[in-house]
């Protein structure tokens, strides 16, 4: 018995019955490359969650956390192991506060904020995935994070306990956080917002989302940013913005098979109809070796690439 059908038969029937093989990951991430991922197990609550994890260990299986797959590059050859999709997607207002499950759409919490008269998440307008997603990896722009917004986080450590951590504990950092360092799985939040300046904060989401459709792609699949930007140079001072280095490198000539450099923003790659796995990444690595010969600076990458030879355990 391989380490998916173990898996299969040690989880408890109210999960099996849900769990969906072969599904493509082109269709789970939203620059839409990625071939079958063995297991998928949409979760509905925490329960589920520790149960999910606690039987893809003991199986030996290697196993991650998907949320709307938009900061994801799954392979081509898919992925053997199984996939936690966390379903959940309750809000609940707390007086000026909202509490969510990890499975919101980003962007409809915005929204569903703003629709409550509630304010402080219309700088995040636009950003594709999940709650998750965002909590785990300190989604921002504009010069604005949603750690800025964290009143507690309910994770799953590895161990399998159920957690709160306040703000402080999270360890959030430009495009990262503890949480993700140490393996936890977000469940839920709670959002401190605030009420007055409703229409400057709608305001401010509409000229958001305006500016997106026009510097960001709208009808090409893309992973958003695929560099993160660099240091500062001062302690204090801006990030860099990595496109910048990338549009002087000429990056924005560059293209792979289907998958090419946006033509109106050098740090974003598009799929032009059938990108493979491979054409992305020698795409990513004639960005950063430009960048490199051009100013000796080594990019890092934002996105996260879904090894499907990774070993058991959790990956990604
Ligand atoms: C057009 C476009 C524009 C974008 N603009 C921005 C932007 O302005 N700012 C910005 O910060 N990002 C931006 N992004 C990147 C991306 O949308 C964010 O990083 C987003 O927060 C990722 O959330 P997700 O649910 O899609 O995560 P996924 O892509 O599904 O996963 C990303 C990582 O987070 C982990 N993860 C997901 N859910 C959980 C969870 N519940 N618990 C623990 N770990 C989890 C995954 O395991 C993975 O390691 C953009 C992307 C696109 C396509």
């Amino acid at each position: 018995m391989d380490a998916g059908e173990r898996f299969l038969s040690l989880l408890p029937e109210d999960l099996r019955g849900s769990v969906r093989r072969g599904l493509p990951l082109s269709g789970l991430t939203t620059l839409r490359v990625g071939g079958p991922a063995a297991l998928v197990c949409p979760v509905q609550n925490p329960e589920q969650a520790l149960r999910f994890q606690q039987t893809a260990d003991q199986a030996g299986l290697p196993w991650f956390v998907l949320g709307g797959g938009s900061n994801v590059l799954a392979d081509d050859r898919g992925f053997g192991g199984a996939i936690l999709k966390i379903e959940a997607v309750g809000l609940e207002r707390q007086g000026d506060a909202i509490a969510v499950q990890a499975g919101m759409p980003f962007d409809a919490l915005v929204a569903a904020t703003l629709a409550e008269g509630l304010c402080g998440l219309e700088f995040a307008s636009g950003i594709p995935g999940s709650v998750g997603g965002a909590l785990a990896g300190n989604a921002g722009c504009y010069g604005r994070e949603i750690r800025d917004l964290v009143g507690e986080v309910t994770v799953l450590t590895p161990g399998g306990r159920i957690e709160r951590r306040g703000p402080e504990e999270c360890g959030f950092r430009y495009r990262g956080s503890a949480l993700r360092d140490a393996g936890d799985i977000v469940l839920s939040a709670v959002l401190r917002l605030h009420r007055g300046g409703l229409d400057a904060a709608v305001a401010e989401r509409n000229a958001h989302l305006a500016d997106r459709r026009a510097k960001h792609p709208v009808t090409e699949p893309s992973a958003g940013s695929w560099f993160r930007n660099l240091d500062p140079a001062e302690p204090g001072g801006r990030r860099q913005p990595a496109g910048v280095l990338l549009e002087e490198a000429g990056a924005k000539q560059m293209r792979e098979g289907d998958a090419a450099v946006f033509a109106r923003h050098a740090n974003i790659i598009v799929n032009l109809g059938h990108a493979r796995s491979d054409e992305v990444r020698r795409l990513v690595s004639r960005m950063r070796e430009a960048v490199q010969r051009r100013f000796d600076v080594l990019l890092q990458e934002e996105v996260r690439y879904l090894d499907p030879s990774a070993p058991a355990g959790r990956t990604i």
